[in-house]
């Protein structure tokens, strides 16, 4: 064996205990420094073939570079089989496979939808269809069509946010009552849910932007009687079999005769005195109906001695808060998961 073999099998000797070492980052860098850098031991080598004779010197550079080629090749796996070993060590660290897993959270419908959701399912399965409208109203839609002349003083009732002097978002659904009369001839039966806009201040019982439903029933020969048994069977499928409804003689401009409906306080039932759902009163407020007043027929073209209709428009959020015994509208929009879940 030639002087340069027994060199470059001590050197490898030398080489391997050293990576043997190694155990992190910084040795791997001290053995590569130590053998392969600028004045490491393959360096000294080098230098040694100008003490050889000529004609050996090109074949005992070719096995010097061979040997530091695979030296780089061993350094650089072991460089990597550390890596490996740090990120195993690593995952070992941070997962505890034995550790319970987390439940994924169910998402679930929002009470405001749910309840929209179960009001026209009720009004579906007896024929009505569902009708969507614009929330950016003329106010022809919104007042002038419903019997509201521009002077009438119940337009400042509304509180309407103006976008010009004659577009606004609509304060209530009624407009699609002249909508859906001005596209069909009676009969026609239609609910219609959607956004509403006024500008209250916000509290316990307002929102400036909440959901109302509409409800339209024309044909000839329907009265009162049709408009009190619809909304006692709405009010079963809501808020249970034992609900009553009461009509309090009220004013709209759009209906005649008109009421405010009741139902009875699902909290209490009406027995219990200090109940803060009711105030006592056994009764709960859902918003306002009546018979279509015979201007806004005609108004549409249809004609008010051959067809009749009722009308009502409820607010969604408050026949939630009476489903689901809340005190507070704005619970609703709080984004509070435990206040969802538990409606869930
Ligand atoms: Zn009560």
């Amino acid at each position: 064996m030639s002087e340069l073999a027994r060199n470059l099998n001590a050197l490898d000797e030398r080489f391997a205990a050293a990576l043997a070492q190694a155990d992190d980052e910084r040795a791997l860098d001290a053995v590569r420094v130590a053998f392969l850098g600028r004045s490491g031991e393959v360096t000294v080598l080098r230098r040694s073939i100008g003490r050889l004779p000529a004609h050996e010197r090109p074949g005992a550079g070719k096995e010097i570079n061979d040997a530091a080629l695979a030296m780089e090749a061993r350094l650089e796996d072991a460089r990597a089989a550390l890596q490996r070993h740090i990120f195993d060590a690593d995952l070992a660290q941070s997962i505890d496979v034995t550790f319970p897993a987390i439940a994924p959270v169910e998402g679930s419908l929002h009470p405001i939808r749910r309840v929209l959701n179960d009001v026209c399912a009720y009004f579906e399965r007896r024929g009505f269809s569902i009708v969507l409208g614009p929330e950016v109203e003329p106010d022809y839609y919104v007042f002038d069509a419903l019997n509201i002349a521009t002077d009438h003083p119940a337009r400042e009732g509304f509180d309407s946010f103006f976008l010009s002097d004659t577009l606004l978002l609509r304060p209530h659904t009624s407009p699609m009552q002249i909508r859906t009369m001005q596209l069909h001839t009676p009969p026609v039966a239609v609910i219609a849910p959607g956004k509403c806009y006024r500008r209250d201040a916000v509290d316990a019982r307002h929102l400036y932007q909440f959901n109302q439903i509409e409800g339209l029933l024309v044909a000839p020969g329907i009265h009162f009687g049709h408009l009190k048994g619809t909304l006692l069977g709405m009010c079963r499928h809501l808020f249970g079999p034992d609900q009553q409804v009461r009509f309090r003689p009220s004013y709209f401009p759009f209906t005649e005769p008109s009421a405010e409906v009741d139902t009875t306080c699902p909290r209490c039932a009406g027995f219990v005195t200090q109940c803060k759902m009711c105030g006592g009163s056994g009764w709960i407020e859902l918003g306002g109906a009546g018979m279509v007043h015979p201007n806004v027929l005609r108004e549409v073209g249809y004609d008010p001695e051959t067809v009749s209709g009722w009308a009502f428009g409820f607010g969604i959020e408050r026949l939630g808060l009476i489903r689901y015994d809340i005190d507070d509208v704005r619970r609703y929009l709080e984004n509070d998961p435990d206040f969802l879940e538990q409606l869930g």
